[in-house]
């Protein structure tokens, strides 16, 4: 067998180490919940492996985590009969950080503990924690098919390397050794490992042993230690609703989403009837540090029968629902569905066209019956869900209507105004959405496009987010009223004048004809057009685009971009 021989961390896992086991202490018991996580998917992966190859079972199908631990020693073990790692594997997850936005999420760490305990939350670090109780961890592992000889032993003080090592492994699978610090020999003992797997496992669809003290005599009269499963051993989305807990909701939450946080809401349903499946849905409280990258995972979860098929199914929702997180479980779907089965099968489009519909009804009912928590959801997804017109035409308005705006309203600096508040103030005789573009609030509550509107009392809302006029174009309008951009074209401000403003604005046009000509003459080729208005009232001039010109805003950022 090859000999041991020592490799660095990457710089980020070295960083990080650093930085959880500084900052995630009050919150050290959560690593138990990590490895137990990574102990079920790993049986998961066997299982679906094993649906075209049951000789990876190597006999042994009967899949499950087994913990253990000894007190004088101070160590406790996580043992597993999943799917395993090979070389190549262990360099790979154990020795860097595979996860998108890492490089976004170091850069954001300020080196103040409290906040970066909170950013580490956002960003979840999974194996890892292991260090935040362990001074060395040590990992034996063999893949699922491979010789007993291929085994691995991956061995860390949690600093700047770790060791590697071909061992001879009987059993398949991954068993964690962690040797406790001295301070935290506390993890050492029955009651205390059986509490936390209660606390943070109970979900856990493979059942979790502990061995049990007990004081039954068998022949020889010996004392045994018999293991035990702690947890349900059941997928959680099988049981009903009356028998979860908010907290088993929220833990479960945390093993599909590897998401540290607690999510705001989620979405549990059993369908029936012509399609059979059962859906668990998260709306998370933060968006991922990846939110804008293309490449980053999303997607559902997908079982068939309760066998986990693969992670990130993505053909379940579409782009602008990315930020929903959880599980999908049908009984229709083929034991070996792929991806790209998934992509033109029609229940799939069914399913999709009800889940679609059970996020929008959920964040509908969200706005109306919890505004507060709907603005929180609004400031972390809301310039996702801006993409949804453009998206998804046929459920435009329903996905409008969740948008909210700053607008020149009361205190409305910040996004709370929605479509349906606009329209109920409007003006009489007005049948417009009015709003203006810009990169922040302050820089257009003083536009002197505002003054005329502001004078009648009629609201205009301030779009200040980089994909509003965009968004705006494909929304076209809204319950039956088109959107204005205040800022273009001819406005068609009549509507709102009364009699004697028309009169008035005719008087003006007469008595500035000369001047206007002249203007016209002398802005020659700089200007289309020069005209009389009654949009101004202190300002005595404003640039007016045409109303099929691209928009100030979007001209200026295609100019920062260089077009
Ligand atoms: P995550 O679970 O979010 O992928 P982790 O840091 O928890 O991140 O784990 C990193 C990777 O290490 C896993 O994705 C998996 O590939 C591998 N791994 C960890 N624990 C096990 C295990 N018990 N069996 C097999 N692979 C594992
Ligand atoms: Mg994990």
């Amino acid at each position: 067998a090859a000999s041991k021989e020592t490799l660095g961390f990457k710089t980020e896992v070295k960083q990080l180490l650093h930085l959880m086991i500084h900052s995630l202490y009050s919150n050290k018991e959560i690593f138990l919940r990590e490895l137990v996580s990574n102990a079920s998917d790993a049986c998961d992966k066997l299982r679906f492996e094993a649906l075209k190859n049951d000789g990876l079972f190597e006999g042994d199908s009967e899949l499950a985590v087994h913990i253990d631990f000894d007190a004088d020693a101070g160590t406790v073990t996580i043992e597993d009969n999943g799917i395993g790692m090979n070389r190549d594997d262990v360099i790979n997850h154990l020795g860097t950080i595979a996860k998108s936005g890492t490089a976004e999420f170091l850069s954001q760490l300020s080196g103040d503990d409290k906040k970066d305990s909170q950013l580490i939350g956002q960003f979840g670090v999974g194996f890892y924690s292991a260090f935040i109780v362990a001074d060395e961890v040590t990992v034996e592992t063999r893949r699922a098919g491979e010789a007993s000889g291929n085994g691995v032993r991956w061995q860390s003080h949690g600093e700047g390397e770790f060791s590697l090592e071909e061992i001879d492994k009987e059993r398949r699978g991954t068993r964690i050794t962690l040797h406790l610090k001295d301070d935290e020999k506390e993890f050492a003992d029955s009651f205390r490992l059986r509490s936390l797997i209660k606390k943070y496992s109970d979900h856990i669809a493979v059942p979790v042993f502990l061995p049990q003290e007990v004081n039954s005599e068998d022949e020889d009269g010996d004392k045994k230690a018999l293991p035990e499963a702690v947890n349900q051993a059941q997928a959680m989305w099988t049981r009903s609703k009356s028998d979860l807990s908010d907290d088993d909701y929220k833990e479960f939450y945390k093993h599909v989403s590897h998401d540290w946080n607690e999510p705001l809401t989620w979405m549990h349903n059993r369908v029936e009837g012509k399609l059979d499946y059962t859906s668990l849905l998260y709306i998370p409280a933060k968006a991922p540090f990846d939110m804008w990258n293309r490449e980053a995972a999303r997607g559902l979860k997908l079982y068939v029968q309760r066998v986990f098929i693969m992670d990130d199914a993505e053909q379940f929702l579409p782009l602008y629902l990315r930020f929903v997180k959880g599980v999908l479980d049908s009984n229709d779907l083929s034991l070996n569905v792929s991806r790209e089965i998934l992509q033109q099968d029609r229940q799939v489009e069914s399913m999709r066209s009800a889940l679609v519909k059970r996020v929008l009804d959920t964040l509908t009912k969200m706005a109306k019956n919890d505004a507060e928590q709907y603005l929180q959801f609004w400031n972390e997804f809301g310039a996702v869900l801006k993409e949804g017109p453009a998206e998804d035409f046929a459920n435009k308005e329903k996905i409008a209507a969740l948008f909210r705006f700053a607008s020149t309203k009361g205190d409305a600096s910040k996004e709370v105004v929605s479509l349906d508040d606009y329209i109920a103030r409007m003006r009489e005789g007005q049948n417009k959405i009015y709003f203006i573009t810009g990169d922040s609030y302050e820089s257009l509550i003083s536009s002197p496009h505002l003054e005329y509107f502001k004078n009648k009392g009629i609201e205009v809302l301030l779009l200040t987010d980089r994909v509003d006029e965009w968004m705006v174009s494909h929304l076209n309008e809204y319950s039956g009223k088109s959107f204005q951009d205040v800022t273009k074209g001819e406005l068609d401000l009549d509507e709102l004048a009364d009699d004697s403003e028309k009169e008035q604005q005719k008087e003006l046009e007469e008595t500035h004809k000369d001047l206007v000509e002249r203007l016209q003459a002398a802005l020659e080729g700089e200007v289309k057009h020069v005209r009389v208005s009654s949009r101004l009232t202190d300002s005595p001039a404003c640039m007016v685009v045409g109303q099929f010109d691209m928009g100030g805003h979007l001209r200026r950022m295609l100019e920062a971009a260089g077009q």
